[in-house]
This record gives C-alpha cells, sequence and structure tokens, in this order.
C-alpha cells in the first residue's frame, strides 16, 4: 500500500527500516547522506510517520498537515547563521519541553547538525536535550557529514543512512514534483545526483536549449580560432544566464535569514562568510553547468563513432572513427579536469580549439 515513505525515491533499504523503526519510536533520529540527498524531505516524512495513527498513511489530515509544515507540534529549528548557535539550540530545547498539542509527539528537526560542530561549537547545547528528553519529546537530526567532533552527538542518535541518488532516481524525484517526464531527465542529467539542482535546473525553462546548444557546438566548429571564440562566449552567455535563478534563490535565502534574525533579535550571523558560501555555490554551479555540456558532447561523438564504425571501412569512415575517439579523448581530460579546480575560460579554450581540428 502507498504510504509517506513512497516520497523517499531511491531509498528502499533506509526506508524499509524507517517503516519499522517508527512503530517504536526512540527519543532521536539522525538521517545521513551524501551531498544531494534531500535530508530535509526524510526528515518531514518522518515526523508525518511517528504523528499519523497509521504510523505514515500518507493521506490522513495529519500526514498532510505535517507534510505542508502546519502540526504544531513539529518544529524545524531556525537557524540565522552559517553555524549553530548556541541559543538557537537552547530554544530547540526549551521547544522540546512542551507539551505536544495533538494524541501524537513534539517533535523538533534541527538540520545539519554538522554545523554545530567547527571553532565554536555549540554540539555541547544539543548534548543535553539529547540526554534526557520528556517522554513525548522526539529529535529529528539531519547531517550530510558527521565528524569525529559530533560523535557523542551521533551516538545518542538511531542513524538511518540514505544513499547517493541515480540520475534515473533524480528525474523520478523531479517529475513526482509534477514537472514533465522529458524536462525532468534532462534536468537530471545535468544535475549529477543532486536533487535540490535538480529542481532548480527544472524550473530553467532554458535547460533544454542549452542541452541542444551544446549539441551543436561540433557542426560549429571549423578549425579557426574564431569559430571556437564566437562558441565560448555564446557558452559563458548562456552560463551567465543559467546561474540566474541560482542568483535568485540566494537572495531570497538572504531574506529569509535576515527575517529569523529579526525574529529572534539577533544579529545576521556571518553575512561575509554566507557571501563566500554563495560565490562557492555559484561556482560549483558553473562547474556542474560545464560538466552536463561536456556530457551532452560525449553523447554526440559517441554517436558519430557508432555511425563511422557503421559504415563500410574506408579511409574515410577510419579518419571520422580517429577523429571521433580523439575528441572523447579531450572531453574525458576535461570532465576529469572539472573535477579539479579550474578556469573556465582557459578550459572552454582548450576544449573548443582542440576539438575543431577533429
Ligand atoms: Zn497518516
Amino acid at each position: 500500500m502507498p504510504d509517506v515513505f513512497d516520497r523517499l525515491i531511491g531509498q528502499a533499504r533506509a526506508v524499509s527500516l524507517l517503516r519499522q523503526y517508527v512503530r517504536r519510536p526512540v527519543h532521536a533520529y539522525l538521517v545521513t547522506g551524501p551531498d544531494g540527498t534531500d535530508l530535509h524531505e526524510a526528515a518531514l516524512v518522518i515526523a508525518a510517520a511517528l504523528q499519523c495513527p497509521d504510523y505514515g498513511c500518507g493521506v490522513c489530515e495529519v500526514c498532510r498537515l505535517v507534510l505542508t509544515g502546519a502540526d504544531a507540534d513539529v518544529t524545524f529549528v531556525e537557524r540565522a547563521g552559517l553555524s549553530w548557535r548556541v541559543d538557537e539550540l537552547r530554544e530547540a530545547e526549551r521547544v522540546s519541553r512542551r507539551r505536544p498539542l495533538g494524541p501524537g509527539y513534539q517533535i523538533v528537526a534541527i538540520e545539519d547538525v554538522e554545523l554545530a560542530a567547527g571553532p565554536t561549537p555549540s554540539a555541547p547545547a544539543l548534548l543535553k536535550s539529547l540526554e534526557e528528553p520528556p517522554p513525548r519529546s522526539v529529535f529529528v537530526l539531519t547531517a550530510h557529514e558527521t565528524s569525529p567532533a559530533l560523535a557523542t552527538v551521533v551516538s545518542r542518535c538511531l542513524e538511518i543512512r540514505l544513499q547517493g541518488l541515480t540520475e534515473e532516481d533524480v528525474a523520478a524525484i523531479v517529475a513526482a514534483d509534477g514537472v514533465d517526464d522529458a524536462v525532468a531527465r534532462t534536468a537530471a542529467a545535468a544535475a549529477n545526483g543532486d536533487v535540490h539542482r535538480a529542481r532548480i535546473l527544472a524550473r530553467d525553462d532554458a535547460l533544454v536549449q542549452r542541452a541542444a546548444q551544446w549539441r551543436r557546438v561540433p557542426d560549429r566548429l571549423d578549425g579557426t580560432p574564431a569559430a571556437a571564440t564566437r562558441v565560448i562566449d555564446e557558452i559563458v552567455r548562456s552560463l551567465d544566464a543559467a546561474a540566474a535563478p541560482l542568483a535568485a534563490a540566494q537572495v531570497e535565502e538572504t531574506r529569509r535569514r535576515e527575517t529569523t534574525a529579526r525574529e529572534l533579535g539577533v544579529r545576521v550571523a556571518a553575512r561575509r562568510e554566507l557571501d563566500a558560501t554563495f560565490k562557492r555555490e555559484q561556482r560549483r554551479f558553473r562547474t556542474e553547468e560545464l560538466r552536463f555540456g561536456v556530457r551532452v558532447l560525449i553523447e554526440v561523438y559517441r554517436d558519430r563513432l557508432r555511425d563511422a564504425l557503421a559504415e563500410p571501412e574506408d579511409a574515410r569512415s577510419s579518419a571520422r572513427a580517429r577523429a571521433a575517439l580523439h575528441a572523447l579523448d579531450t572531453l574525458e581530460e576535461s570532465h576529469r579536469r572539472l573535477a579539479t579546480s579550474l578556469d573556465e575560460g582557459l578550459l572552454l579554450a582548450d576544449l573548443m580549439l582542440t576539438l575543431g581540428n577533429d
């Protein structure tokens, strides 16, 4: 029977454990998973399953309230800065001590608990709440990585590990948001296993056009530097345009943090750190976008290679097969370079000049 756990696509192993765990609740869960997994969704699902009289049917009023963030007994603690502050975690503890209004639990979710470690760790404030929670309180923590500094926190929780997602999983998740299947597949291919990025891309009408733009590149390169320069300029312009939705999301995030800080009566912490994080995100986005382009090009040259090999063997078809193979080598090399530090302009110049000669 479908239930709320069906929302955790690609996590069959974690889901089968969770279905058992929520029938015998413990006082603290910790959901961990590599970058790109949707830990927030997992925390919501666990909260719904704990509150629901049917352990997460996914359709009753209780489930609906939790999933839309409207259950008064489920609190996702807000963070004003980049790391968790002691007073924010104390606030979490205060909330956990409230008697639940409904028949279920008082559920307190704290996301990204890895941000409670660091140079001035706030994790000890969290430990206290995890040690002696009131009987009807449950903590749901999430973390993409757990450093040794968090070992004590981890040891007080039941850990649920999500696994990294395949491209098909990501496509299914994005399609489940109501996005057209073909768009979801293209977004997933461009997102490299990252659901968050895939969702941003799926809202980006220009993604399919960008894929088409990359696909046209080989036909437009004629071996002259002028053609390579024209193609590079166009790619850089479309990278700028592609990064625009992310920039908008960052403005939104800054605004949300300012509101939270105002409500808590504190200053927005570490504004400069936040800006640095956003810059890093932008850079990562552009790198992922280039990776997407390189993968589109790899497909194009694989097709060319297949076509050349399917023809009767003669000097012309052999030359075309060799050219496609050489292009594929160049592209694989670029793909590798994208994993290390990277100068976008240099990489594009190398790539386009080499491909132009194939
Ligand atoms: Zn339900």
